[in-house]
């Protein structure tokens, strides 16, 4: 079956294969500089490339004026920069969340999400299609991975956000990989990925407006806790016990909660950096009293802040959203033990804009 969309971009079923391709975005600076050099140019046009690329956010070799022609015409070649084709850019109606969708070469689909508050302007990154980890709330992980998303694959979808919030007179200030996938299962992308953003040369984005969620990978965490970059780390808890959590995220199964926590201990303590536990509140799951004091207990004295999204229900899944009052009086509960909590509302539910949704919905 192939669908087309109203730009006339053709969209192949999965067939699992890999990219193999590598674009400009795929290229670290001192990468692109060793290229060049390779091709007989000069090294200072690696400088000249970033710039244009991530401060100019240019869409194409031919803006870049400052190149001899001929070596536009042989990057665009040898070093395209269509790392991904977008297919569609949904709009919610007042025009604060747009969601993109785009093709990848070997016709994967693959979503961002751009959020405009009045103090920032946050995009959201997938770093896989689809997802190996199987959360039983999550539309990505329903039809399991199809493959990891390339460094340059994840950088684009930064920069074409980047180009939209500009265009909205806004600069882009924050980035998190809560898309599709699982970052630590794509680990060495991911960390690649962030230093190209972060790079000075390029874009120069604060690795502290970054953050990384993971449903707790522990080597991932450990790993992380030893790079370079002052990254925000966000683990997916959902859960206070192993019983309840294992229903609701599978790799619970391979590492329990205590590893977890005390991974996360570690990970504070060499990093000095406060961890964000994200908790998706669904209806007579784990929205209880009890749980939220559970939770409290395994949380109190950590430094730590809890992040309550009240679900997103997928069609075919079985999970709810707890009324309103519901969701307030287990914020209400933990906040009483002294834990730093936040209700997170998911936007552009109308555009479909939770994780997976929109692609879910055009397969
Ligand atoms: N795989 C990573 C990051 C992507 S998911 C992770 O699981 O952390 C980003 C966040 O959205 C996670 O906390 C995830 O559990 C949550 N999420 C997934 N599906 C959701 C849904 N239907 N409603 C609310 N939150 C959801
Ligand atoms: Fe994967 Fe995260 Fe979805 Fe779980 S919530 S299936 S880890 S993307």
């Amino acid at each position: 079956m192939t669908e087309t969309l109203d730009t006339n971009v053709r969209i192949m079923p999965s067939r699992g294969r890999r990219a193999t391709r590598t674009t400009l975005f795929d290229l670290g600076f001192e990468e692109l500089r060793a290229r060049l050099v390779d091709l007989g140019q000069q090294p200072f046009r690696a400088a000249q490339i970033y710039d244009w690329t991530y401060q100019k956010l240019v869409t194409g070799y031919e803006q870049m004026s400052n190149l001899p022609a001929e070596l536009r015409v042989s990057l665009a070649e040898s070093l395209p920069m269509d790392a991904l084709t977008q297919v569609h850019a949904l709009e919610t109606d007042d025009g604060e969340t747009v969601k993109f969708l785009y093709n990848t070469h070997d016709g994967q689909l693959v979503e961002t999400v751009l959020m405009f508050y009045p103090d920032r302007a946050t995009v959201c990154v997938s770093c896989q299609v689809g997802c190996a980890v199987g959360c039983a709330f999550c539309a990505t992980g329903l039809g399991g991975l199809q493959r990891n998303l390339t460094a340059g694959e994840m950088v684009v979808q930064a920069v074409n956000a980047a180009r939209l919030a500009h265009e909205h007179g806004r600069p882009l200030t924050n980035l998190v990989m809560m898309g599709m996938g699982e970052p630590f299962h794509n680990y060495r992308e991911t960390i690649k990925f962030i230093g190209i953003l972060n790079d000075k040369h390029g874009m120069n984005f604060g690795a502290r407006r970054i953050t990384v969620s993971t449903s707790g990978i522990l080597p991932g965490i450990e790993r992380l806790a030893a790079e370079p970059y002052q990254v925000n780390l966000a683990i997916s808890l959902h859960a206070p016990n192993d019983e309840l959590r294992s229903q609701l995220v599978p790799i619970n199964d391979r590492f329990s909660i205590d590893q977890l926590m005390a991974t996360a201990r570690a990970y504070i303590e060499r990093t000095g950096r406060r961890i964000s536990f994200e908790y998706a509140l669904m209806k007579g799951i784990n929205d209880s009293d009890e749980v939220a004091e559970e939770l409290a207990d395994l949380l109190s004295g950590m430094l730590c802040h809890v992040n309550i999204i009240p679900l997103n229900p997928v069609d075919v899944l079985p999970y709810e959203r707890p009324e309103t009052a519901d969701i307030d009086r287990f914020a209400a509960v933990l906040e009483a033990r002294g834990i730093p909590t936040t209700v997170r509302y998911s936007r552009g539910v109308e555009i479909a804009a939770a994780c997976g949704q929109l692609r879910a919905k055009f397969q």
